[in-house]
């Protein structure tokens, strides 16, 4: 048995039994049994097994959104899974008739006039998914519902550190036999996520760039695809004519919402020098009113971290940043409140590129701050990383920001505001650039595509080609 750990009291409170290969192998040999008569149902079909499945989420929704706050340490967020699991499924209800009914198609060639084309897409068989601690649920459906809509059957590897969730998830599930006969999951940490991988058509992975590495490459041995979304350093530049009431706020949500553990998080500030000691203090002021959920996981703004080694990930972040001569205007000291392990909205001022806090993923509540001259430099450094999931531009009109935006290198730029990732949902896909990602969107029409391979059938209607009638070039001149 493998042990879980409660991240708010740091003691162990909950086990799972990890899966060995040959349960992994098991579980994908039925699903894959179970898969043609899934996709032989139609999207319509399947949209009438999923309506049943959204019935019973709707009935479970506030068990799992408490069996997600045990898992993370309990934010306003983890509450509302239950509901945002039915936004998923019920948005694509609506939106997969209308993606399916434009892909297949039936026409003459062009280039051989003769031959009559029908072109159908057709489901990868297995997907598997694995999926990180943070946002244990939506970051498992963001993957597996498309998937499922498409026609494939799913086998989902989550977390060990955050398995309750997707135990009360599956209470759900069962009670729909057609879907439980295609959705699956099986328990464990990362030697049962390598098994799936063997077993699966296509993998779907969200987590850390070396994990990230290790899945692609176990993908490549066995040719098959994998989509990746790995994590980020996200920027945000704010400009001398920029509204600093308003840019501190938010970038103050962005930075440290769920304590920092968000792939898209604000993880780097630049704020132009004439207003930068300015911006500082309203950040300082405002980070100074939020409140730690430690006495109620319902209250408060932020929680634990909900992997307790995370912390001294961060600790050692902002250990290396004062080593190198950054300050510390607020924060900065992780502190263990009931055994969870919490750290306040921390601002660091003096910071330079050559620090971790600067380079790596932090994934915690820090904001470091550096003051920029010009806007090619804001924007120089912005697009000195690695990494490139998302931007925030946020300056003193709508036109100089989206001018900035759009010389930054990340796949979605979010102007006068941070954080609006959701904006795109099922409609606007964009990529991750750099470490950030691989593979197709994750949201939007192409989030859908992933999961379907292109067939088609080209019946020759008129007479068959005679070799004899060959003729190489220049014969008889
Ligand atoms: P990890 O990369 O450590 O793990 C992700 C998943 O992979 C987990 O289920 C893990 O299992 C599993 N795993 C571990 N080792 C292997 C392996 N060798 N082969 C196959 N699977 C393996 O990420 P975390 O869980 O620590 O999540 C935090 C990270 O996720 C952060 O870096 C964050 O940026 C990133 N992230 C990215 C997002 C994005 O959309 N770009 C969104 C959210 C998070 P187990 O946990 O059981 O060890």
């Amino acid at each position: 048995m493998l042990e879980v750990i409660n991240p708010r009291t740091g003691v162990p409170d909950h086990a799972i039994e990890p899966a060995t290969r040959a349960d992994v192998a098991a579980k994908a040999a039925a699903l894959k049994a179970a898969q043609p008569a899934w996709e032989a149902m139609g999207v319509g079909g399947r949209c009438g097994v999923m309506a049943r499945w959204l019935q019973a989420v709707k009935a479970q929704a506030m068990a799992i959104g408490e069996a997600d706050a045990q898992d993370t340490g309990g934010c306003h967020t983890s509450y509302l899974q239950g509901f945002i699991t039915m936004g998923n499924i019920g948005g694509w209800l609506e939106d997969a008739p209308r993606a399916f009914a434009a892909l297949d198609w039936d026409t003459m060639s062009t280039s051989m006039p003769s031959v009559r084309v029908q072109s159908q897409v057709v489901a990868y068989p297995l997907v598997g998914v694995i999926s990180p601690w943070n946002a244990p649920l939506m970051l498992a459906l963001l993957d597996a519902v498309p998937a499922l809509f498409a026609g494939s059957a799913v086998l989902l590897k989550p977390s060990e550190v955050t398995p309750r969730v997707i135990e009360a998830l599956f209470a759900t599930v069962r009670q729909v036999p057609e879907l439980a006969a295609v959705f699956d999951y099986v328990a464990g940490a990362g030697d049962v996520g390598q098994a799936v991988i063997e077993q699966a058509d296509t993998i779907c992975f969200t987590g850390s760039v070396p994990t990230g590495r290790k899945v692609a490459v176990a993908c490549a041995e066995r040719l098959i695809p994998c989509n990746l979304e790995l994590g980020g350093k996200d920027p945000c530049i704010v400009t001398q004519s920029a509204d600093l009431d308003r840019a501190a706020t938010a970038v103050l949500r962005g930075a440290v919402y769920a304590t920092g553990q968000v792939c898209y998080s604000v993880e780097r500030v630049y704020v132009q020098r004439s207003v930068h000691d300015e911006f500082v203090a309203r950040l300082v002021e405002k980070a100074a009113e939020v409140r730690l959920n430690a006495d109620n996981p319902r209250a408060g703004h932020i929680g634990p971290f909900t992997h307790g080694p995370q912390a001294d990930i961060v600790a050692g972040h902002i250990a290396d940043a004062l080593a190198k001569g950054a300050t510390i205007e607020c924060g900065g000291q992780v502190e263990v409140i009931g055994g969870g392990r919490y750290l306040r909205p921390t601002v660091l001022t003096g910071v330079t590129h050559q620090m971790l806090i600067m380079q790596d993923e932090t994934f915690g509540p820090c904001i470091p701050v550096m003051a920029y001259d010009s806007e090619d430099e804001a924007v120089a450094l912005a697009n000195d990383t690695r990494f490139g999931l998302t931007a925030s531009v946020i300056a003193g009109t709508a036109e100089e920001a989206e001018r900035i935006g759009r010389r930054i290198n990340a796949g979605g730029i979010f102007l006068q505001d941070t954080f609006l990732t959701f904006a795109k949902l099922r409609t606007f896909g964009s990529d991750s650039f750099g470490w950030s990602g691989y593979g197709a969107p994750r949201i939007g029409p192409e989030s859908l595509r992933r999961f379907l391979r292109r067939k088609s059938l080209l019946t020759q209607t008129g007479p068959v080609a005679d070799i004899r009638d060959d003729h190489h070039l220049g014969e008889g001149a």
